[in-house]
């Protein structure tokens, strides 16, 4: 937002090795030593696949670095027989703060639901994660005019289990990413006024209890992350593909301080 705190997420999807991840978190290191990170007013988040979250938390903490960890997604169970399934409660216990839930590749290539989102989100705020919810419509939904009804389905349960969730602890966390399915790894990023009226349909079409910070990620890049991070009501920025490469995230918070 105009100048504001941001936060910025990359979400490295099945894409790092250990190697890459010691020669990114190399080059943050630098940076922290010579400031510009350890100085920046930004929030940053790693999102590593699971196997990696408890190496990366604590080289992130061994190095000082001002990172937090997320998960890229957790169960929709809390525990028990769930074979292969990896809980809130697991990813906490290895350092990460809060998971990316719903995004668009688990809604498509695994069939989630905006129900199985919902339960995610729900066991997320009982167990004091932070949740990330991906929500988007796809360029058919747009092109047919009914970008802004898909939008609202995807997200009255998250509203819902927010709700309920308040009702016991009104401290919490709610963020939400604006994730259009076209604008992924398309190189086509949606307009400024596109994203403007998302975030002011979501911020005012529902009665949440508490506003959530609304993100937004889709072909975000050095080109465009200016004019994108300048939106008054945007949140921060949730990144595939540009941030997997250490010196474009650099770049990037370097662009934006
Ligand atoms: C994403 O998948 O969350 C994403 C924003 O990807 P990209 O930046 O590659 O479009």
């Amino acid at each position: 937002a105009a100048g504001g705190r941001m936060f910025l997420v990359a979400n490295w999807k099945m894409n790092m090795t250990r190697d890459r991840i010691e020669t990114y978190l190399d080059a943050l290191e630098r940076e922290r030593l010579s400031s510009m990170l350890s100085g920046t007013r930004h929030q940053i988040a790693l999102a590593p696949t699971h196997v990696y979250l408890q190496d990366l938390s604590r080289e992130v903490l061994r190095r000082g670095l001002p990172v937090k960890i997320f998960a890229q997604d957790v169960s929709s169970r809390s525990e028990g027989a769930f074979t292969g399934e990896v809980s809130v409660r697991n990813v906490l216990d290895v350092g990460a703060v809060g998971s990316i839930l719903g995004h668009s590749e688990r809604r498509r290539y695994f069939q989630e639901t905006d129900a199985d989102v919902a339960r995610k989100t729900s066991l997320c705020l009982q167990a004091g994660a932070i949740p990330l919810v991906c929500f988007g419509e796809s360029r058919e939904e747009r092109d047919a005019g009914e970008t802004l009804r898909v939008l609202r389905h995807q997200v009255a349960p998250i509203v819902e289990v927010v709700t309920k969730a308040f009702r016991e602890n009104e401290n919490i966390p709610v963020y939400l990413a604006y994730e259009p399915v076209w604008a992924i790894g398309s190189g086509k990023n949606a307009s400024c006024s596109d994203i403007e009226e998302v975030i002011s349909t979501v911020l005012e079409g529902f009665s949440w209890p508490v506003p959530p910070c609304i993100l937004y990620g889709g072909s975000v890049n050095l080109e465009n992350i200016s004019s994108l991070a300048a939106l008054e009501n945007l949140a921060g920025l949730l990144v595939g593909s540009a941030w997997l490469d250490p010196e474009t995230f650099l770049d990037s918070v370097r662009a934006l301080s």
